[in-house]
């Protein structure tokens, strides 16, 4: 979906409708906030306890052919909008919406 780079929008800080840049926000994970923390990917390779052997647990992969399973092929959108008034920024009121691609104009 295409989307405009700025838009009209309320400024709960301006209290005012302003122009806001529409930037697009990434939600990070733990693993990339926090690399080396107890648990974390990175650490558990440092260690050499990825890769090789799956300690004791299952040696075949279940079978899905009979399951009805399958991914989201799309994410929930989350943007953050900048007002051009006061630099500050602010989120969506409501959690966003799915769509498979984010295009801005
Ligand atoms: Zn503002």
């Amino acid at each position: 979906m295409k989307f405009p780079k700025t838009r009209n929008k309320y400024c709960p800080f301006c209290k005012k409708h302003t122009e806001h840049k529409v930037l697009e926000g990434k939600k990070k994970g733990r693993n990339d906030t926090h690399p080396m923390s107890r648990g974390s990917r990175q650490r558990l390779k440092h260690r050499g306890k990825l890769g090789i052997g799956n300690h004791g647990k299952y040696s075949m992969p279940p079978i899905l052919s009979r399951r009805m399973f399958g991914r989201k092929t799309s994410k929930k959108t989350d943007f953050r909008f900048e007002c051009s008034g006061c630099k500050k920024m602010h989120g969506m009121a409501n959690g966003g919406f799915r769509v498979r691609k984010i295009e801005f104009k």
